[in-house]
């Protein structure tokens, strides 16, 4: 039995058939993160004995014929996620020994459907950037090539999925940050409407762009997590009042009618993108391909604000952050710099030692856009910009139920190669900002590889509220394409 190949829906089968039991799995899991995370550096936290306690419990669950959604499946978290009684980091020294009072949202559903929670994943500090190099505690590895970034900012997420080392991870996505991670560490990931899961719990980096999604091995595990994170909340005021489907209804309508009536938008602008690595074009085209066979229509669409995105996302992200990183000052929560000789001295002290360079850099460039006098100009203007690629979306969704990109516009780069020219790296964001800034879901299905051998995924872009299109049409399509090597060797 392998048990690092398992999904969540081959564990849980197995589990309720009492083939295997939470703890064997979870023993495993365990082992393969010893044996390998030092290397891989997936886990910021793993705590054991508590993972052992749970897949117990789940054990007796089962026993008793009481099993839930996830009952005993190993689940990881980014550790941007409140988890009350275990280290908080989000990447950070200033948050280095943060310990929660409290579950997020997402965290207690998941408890309630009897996941096992096995540590807390790496990310770029406050999720700040797109290879997981910005973390101050140390820097993942892609688990296909460890000289390679595995993206970010949920890089320990998707390289714990990609390394068998739990069944599936939860990441945040506030520029696409699960859904480019996913893209190259070969494995899926969802990011869900604005509002669908509730950010209690969640440490903000940009309040109005921030969603949660699952990091899985396949489209059906991340419908199976989608049915339990998802939801109204009442402690987080921007959770949507919508009510949750069962996502896996929409493999069934695959199975039913395929993609028949389904229209996939292709935008002309998003080829036009200077840059495009030729091994992503060639996955994109083969992926267009695949999709016309399995009987979708294929349309021209425009985003004609495509050119705007990355400057707009680039204001408004760090304006956000600039506000929400203000309590962390040393007075409330985690590091406090000691010996200083008063408040303000204090204050400067822990945030000088507390932050990495790229908090610094966004915090500086978010207040000097919100200070007086440069309001309008910056921040007023790019919610302006906001507004017409809103609305670039909502056009295009007249004409078709999804929209097909790239997730990325370069496979995995080398670690470090990127590391001191963010320029370069925010412009890297280009196909991912705009379903954060427009609020729709998308999804980034593993699609073929590079010609050195790394995973490339794309992306499928739908309307608010219609994460079904993606499924039906993800699930489809992990079914047509053909990848000869789904997970890396260790
Ligand atoms: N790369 C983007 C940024 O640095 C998106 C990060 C994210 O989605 N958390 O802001």
């Amino acid at each position: 039995m392998t048990y690092h190949e398992l999904t969540i829906s081959n564990a849980l089968a197995l589990l309720s058939d009492r083939k295997i039991t939470s703890t064997e799995l979870t023993r495993a899991l365990l082992d393969r993160i010893k044996q390998h995370d030092d290397r891989i550096k997936a886990f910021i936290t793993v705590d054991e004995d508590m993972a052992m306690a749970c897949a117990q419990k789940a054990d007796q669950k089962i026993a008793k014929g009481q099993m839930a959604a996830l009952t005993g499946v190993p689940i990881a978290l980014k550790d941007l996620l409140c988890t009350r009684g275990m280290k908080t980091t989000c990447g950070s020294k200033i948050l280095n020994n943060f310990v929660p009072e409290y579950d997020g949202t997402v965290v207690s559903k998941l408890k309630d459907a009897g996941a096992v929670i096995i540590g807390k994943t790496n990310l770029d500090e406050f999720a700040m950037g797109s290879s997981t190099e910005n973390s101050s505690i140390k820097v993942t590895a892609n688990p296909w090539n460890t000289d390679y970034v595995p993206g970010g900012s949920s890089g320990g997420s998707a390289a714990a999925v990609a390394a068998g080392f739990c069944c599936g991870s939860l990441g945040t996505d506030t520029g696409g940050s699960i859904r480019q991670p996913a893209s190259h560490c070969g494995v899926v990931g969802l990011k869900p409407t604005y509002g669908r899961v509730s950010r209690f719990g969640l440490v903000s980096y940009a309040s109005s762009l921030d969603q949660i999604g699952p990091i899985t091995k396949d489209v059906k595990d991340a419908a199976l997590m989608m049915n339990v994170i998802c939801g109204n909340d009442k402690k987080d005021s921007t959770s949507a009042r919508v009510a949750v489907p069962d996502f896996t209804k929409a493999f069934d309508q695959f199975d039913a009618e395929g993609l028949k009536g389904m229209s996939i938008g292709i935008p002309g602008e998003y080829l036009s993108v200077a840059g495009i690595d030729p091994d992503v074009e060639k996955v994109f085209l083969n992926a267009k391909q695949i999709f016309k066979d399995l009987g979708a229509e294929i349309t021209e669409i425009s985003l004609p604000h495509t050119e705007y995105v990355v400057a707009a996302y680039y204001i408004i992200a760090p304006c956000e952050a600039s506000s929400n990183l203000a309590r962390f000052d040393g007075v409330k929560y985690g590091f406090r710099h000691e010996g200083t000789d008063d408040l303000i001295d204090m204050y400067k002290k822990t945030k000088s030692k507390g932050f990495g360079a790229e908090v610094k850099r966004r915090i500086l460039i978010g207040t000097y856009a919100l200070s007086a006098g440069y309001y309008d100009a910056y921040y007023g203007r790019a919610s302006q910009v906001r507004t017409l690629i809103m609305e670039d979306f909502a056009n295009a969704f007249k004409t078709c139920d999804f929209i097909l990109s790239p997730v990325a516009p370069a496979p995995a780069f080398k670690i470090g190669e990127n590391v001191d020219d963010p320029l370069t790296m925010y412009l890297s964001d280009i196909f991912t900002l705009s379903a954060n800034m427009a609020a729709i879901p998308g999804i980034s299905v593993p699609a073929g590889y590079s010609s050195n051998g790394l995973p490339v995924g794309i992306q499928m872009m739908a309307n608010r509220f219609d994460e079904n299109s993606l499924l039906r049409a993800g699930y489809g399509f992990e079914k047509a394409v053909h990848l000869e090597k789904r997970f890396p060797e260790l």
